[in-house]
């Protein structure tokens, strides 16, 4: 596999200068294990991968929540509800008062010994947003493996009968483009697939969420393999919108590897691209100290991913 990182992280990159605002989002790797191997994925996640955060580390982590500062834990992967410190993680977040977002890839729901998992994310109140890069199967099955779509439609029912998709407990769903161009208007997508999923599975869900794919890890070797990697960046610079430098992630949300490591957001996270970009590894425990407000963004030119077009976010659109 081909890697793009070499091709991004550059000296002189064109991207604007950003620094950090207070921090109040915390977004948690708990590890690379995943029970899926999706063509897209950013993490290169997978059922063989190893690395899983420690008991020491998911204390810390409950440590720097107590300060008070952080607003949302959002708990990601791998698939997250496979760490061993995932259901700790949530209930003392959520003692706390603190707003826990599940990245869930909803066909964990269906794995043996998670059937509780609906119940307990209901019982929490903990936010689900998972992915469904389509509403039509054929595209589901193609970018996330055989099978994957029918599991997920099975899950996103089990989520509706405990009261995920209603008023009081959000299930949102993820769509990214299959191929190499961007996201289509997220509200007129969401109509489609409101009106789709209720129609053919009486199924339900909240807000559609768009996201650009990033040209890094497994999307970025899948680019380049097609001769597709200079076309796509192109695209992303042509369609650079600077009204959404305002509210990329990484202004509010710290990003925290397995290990505690601090990054500025996921996808720096990895490409390996230390918080603040200042020759040296920041950790968590610094969070015990004081916040990173006004520290400068480790940027490069995959970052014009979050900003071409509507923008794109773990939450979406940014337009
Ligand atoms: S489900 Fe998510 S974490 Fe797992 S392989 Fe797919 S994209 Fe990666
Ligand atoms: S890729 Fe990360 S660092 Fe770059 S703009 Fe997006 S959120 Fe910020």
């Amino acid at each position: 596999m081909r890697d793009s990182r070499a091709l991004l992280v550059r000296s002189g990159t064109d991207f604007p200068p950003l620094r950090r605002r207070p921090t109040t989002i915390l977004q948690v790797n708990l590890g690379y294990r995943c029970n899926l191997s999706c063509v897209h994925c950013h993490v290169n996640a997978g059922p063989t991968r190893t690395e899983m955060m420690s008991a020491e580390t998911a204390d810390l982590v409950i440590e720097v929540l107590r300060r008070g500062q952080i607003e949302t834990l959002d708990l990601t992967g791998g698939a997250p509800e496979m760490s061993p410190h995932f259901r700790r993680l949530v209930r003392e977040a959520r003692a706390l008062g603190v707003t826990v977002i599940d990245r869930c890839n909803l066909t964990i729901l269906l794995e043996p010994g998670y059937e509780d998992l609906p119940a307990f994310l209901a019982d929490q109140g903990v936010q689900v947003v998972a992915s469904l890069p389509c509403y039509l199967e054929e595209n589901v099955n193609k970018q996330r493996g055989k099978g994957v779509y029918a599991a997920s439609i099975e899950a996103i029912r089990r989520l509706n009968r405990v009261g995920y998709g209603g008023e009081s407990l959000i299930l949102d769903l993820v769509y990214n483009p299959v191929g190499a161009h961007l996201p289509p208007p997220q509200a007129g997508l969401q109509e489609d697939y409101k009106r789709e999923l209720a129609a053919r599975f009486d199924i339900h869900f909240n807000r559609l969420l768009t996201i650009t794919n990033m040209p890094i890890s497994r999307f970025g070797a899948v680019l380049l393999a097609h001769h597709q990697f200079d076309d796509y960046m192109q695209l992303l610079r042509n369609n650079h919108n600077p009204a959404n430098l305002d509210d990329v992630m990484c202004r509010n949300t710290l990003s925290v590897d397995y290990q505690g490591y601090l990054y500025d957001c996921d996808f720096n996270q990895m490409l390996g691209l230390a918080q603040g970009g200042a020759g040296r590894h920041p950790h968590l425990r610094e969070m015990l100290q004081g916040d990173k407000d006004g520290e400068p963004v480790y940027v490069a030119d995959h970052c014009f991913g979050c900003t071409a077009g509507a923008g794109s976010s773990c939450g979406g659109a940014l337009a």
